[in-house]
């Protein structure tokens, strides 16, 4: 969600920044701006997309410059215009902003009343006007003393008209400092840099990191920490498209090959995952696709006789949760950055309760203050919506279920997962066609039962995000209690029966669908009499949705192609959502 790059160094600076804020762009955002510094300021912003903004800046006489910052607003606090897009530049004070300031009017209310005057609705133009407040003679005391004041979460990068370096901050939104030979950036994401670096320092929250000519220092209550410098093992190939259109495509067929990575890493080496046996009261939290995959283990563990609640994290940060100690809290997140999901852990962690995060970012802020950690190594996922991360949090928590409670089928049809996800995935033409039946459509309905329920949520949520259908997943016994009233001729009702021992039960309930009009398209693992079906190879009931979920991806890629949508970066959508 939004994205910051800051630069000082020798490589030329809009290249740097208009790069940087490209492979920023999949993270979601309505506008976008940079400020360059030289003998003076230089500011340039514009709504809509980076290659908008990169016209105006060709246009432009630039500055001479070493350093700059630029930003992808995703608006919390006013209407996305030119006036609110970032950077926000009062006094002596630019800055680019990602987080929420929970008591910015107050601040500003207050600042208002000492004179300082505003002209943007947003919360970030007032931290510019406290650190402006503030500063003396130090900007380094004044950044110290305004983050005091500040509530909420906030990453930050900021220059200021008297001085020749760049200062950043952050407070639960991310931002890493990434480390080359020629100079030093920071950003919200190592992929935004990795066409000049792949070393790069984590920053612990309200360290500020001050970058000169010489590199860098990280100062905490006025003294300077030394933090490790690591590699990372993602290269800029990762943000190629290796000839795909778009980026969920590319990512859908990575599945066989991902999915092949983590069985040979753990299939055999099963002590090389946590053991949980010492808990028998597991709370699974996630938002979105990440709580989906939490309800697929939901029904897993629970078959395994483990009592189970699955909730989202916005819910569970603000429940009156009963623990014991026997609880582990399951976070899953794939940037590891989520908001609520890091106060859902932070709730546990308060409480003394062991936590697990699955992610895929390490080094992450789920990653580093979770009790155990699993990566799920998707590699970097760019489409906003996920398909790779999610299979492979699945195949975690699949194998987490299997080290609990052993058997022998298990292993054996683990290792046929790759090979029957290539075959599965290759009938696109079929997916084509299906895609033709749905993608004039209105309305579309999932149905299913257990742990079918839970891949029609993850089925329905695909379609919907990606190609803006209007879709449900409903329990498949559930629909008649009032949702069935508004199936007519041609509503598109998928039924998922992959669980033998509600079968006939879903199979009947998809028919009273199919007497009021309903079109059904079956997903499931024995062959039935409807004309449009997909067929599964039958695998371990754990295993399952590995095999039909990655089916239900790819129709919805389909669906959104056919109806022409900004596929990989669908309208209001965050990739990694970092604010509450
Ligand atoms: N809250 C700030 C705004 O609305 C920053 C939003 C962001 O993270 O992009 O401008």
């Amino acid at each position: 969600m939004c994205g910051i790059i800051g630069y000082k160094g020798k490589d030329n600076v809009i290249d740097v920044l208009i790069s940087g804020l490209k492979k920023l762009e999949y993270r979601g955002y309505d506008s976008s701006g940079i400020a360059l510094k030289g003998k003076d300021i230089q500011i340039i912003k514009s709504v809509g997309r980076i290659s908008d903004l990169e016209e105006k800046v060709k246009k432009t006489e630039l500055i001479d410059t070493d350093m700059g910052i630029a930003h992808t607003r995703w608006a919390t606090h006013g209407e996305v215009n030119e006036e609110n897009a970032h950077p926000h530049r009062v006094g002596k004070i630019t800055l680019v902003h990602n987080g929420i300031i929970e008591n910015a009017k107050e601040i500003k209310d207050n600042l208002i009343s000492k004179g300082v005057g505003f002209n943007s609705n947003t919360d970030t133009e007032v931290i510019a006007a406290l650190i402006d407040f503030y500063y003396e003679n130090s900007l380094e005391e004044a950044i110290a003393k305004a983050i005091d004041d500040l509530k909420g979460s906030y990453a930050l990068a900021i220059i200021c008209d008297d001085s020749d370096k760049l200062y950043a901050v952050r407070c639960e939104s991310p931002l890493i400092l990434g480390i080359s030979d020629k100079g030093t950036f920071v950003t919200s994401d190592i992929g935004a840099i990795l066409n000049y670096t792949n070393k790069y320092s984590l920053l612990g929250e309200n360290e500020i990191v001050v970058i000169d000519d010489n590199g860098y220092k990280i100062v905490k209550d006025g003294k300077e920490i030394h933090r490790e410098v690591m590699t990372s093992n993602l290269t800029d190939e990762d943000n190629d498209l290796h000839g795909y259109p778009h980026y969920m495509l590319k990512e859908i067929m990575e599945e066989p090959v991902l999915v092949d990575h983590i069985i040979n890493k753990y299939a055999d080496n099963l002590d090389a995952l946590p053991d949980l046996s010492k808990y028998d009261n597991i709370h699974i939290i996630g938002c979105g696709s990440a709580y989906y995959a939490g309800m697929i283990a939901k029904n897993l563990f629970e078959e395994d006789g483990i009592r189970v609640e699955c909730d989202v994290a916005s819910e569970y940060r603000y429940r009156n949760i009963i623990y014991d100690d026997k609880t582990l809290v399951i976070l899953i997140s794939q940037s590891g950055e989520t908001a609520d999901t890091i106060a859902a852990m932070r709730k546990a962690t308060e409480e003394g309760i062991d936590t697990l995060a699955i992610v895929n970012v390490d080094g992450s802020t789920i990653a580093r203050e979770s009790t155990y950690k699993v990566l799920i190594e998707a590699g970097r996922e760019v489409a906003v919506a996920t398909t790779k991360a999610y299979i492979l949090q699945v195949l975690i928590l699949s194998l987490l279920s299997y080290k609990m409670n052993p058997d022998n089928k298990y292993l054996k049809d683990l290792k046929k997962l790759p090979q029957q996800l290539n075959v599965l995935l290759d009938r696109t033409g079929y997916f084509k066609k299906l895609a033709d039946q749905i993608y004039v459509r209105d309305d579309v309905f999932f149905i299913g039962r257990k742990i079918d329920y839970a891949i029609c949520l993850e089925g329905s949520l695909k379609l919907k995000e990606v190609s803006y259908i209007h879709s449900d997943a409903y329990q498949a016994g559930e629909l008649k209690h009032g949702t069935i009233s508004l199936v007519e001729d041609g509503t598109v009702v998928f039924g998922i029966v992959t669980d033998d021992f509600i079968r006939d039960k879903t199979i009947s309930n998809l028919e009273e669908a199919i007497s009021r009009g309903a079109k059904a398209i079956y997903v499931g693992t024995e062959e039935t009499k409807y004309e449009d079906q997909i067929i599964v190879p039958k695998v371990h009931s754990k295993l399952q949705p590995i095999l039909v979920v990655p089916v239900l991806q790819i129709i919805a890629y389909y669906v959104a192609f056919k109806r022409g949508c900004d596929i990989d970066k669908p309208k209001n959508l965050a990739k990694s959502v970092t604010v509450e």
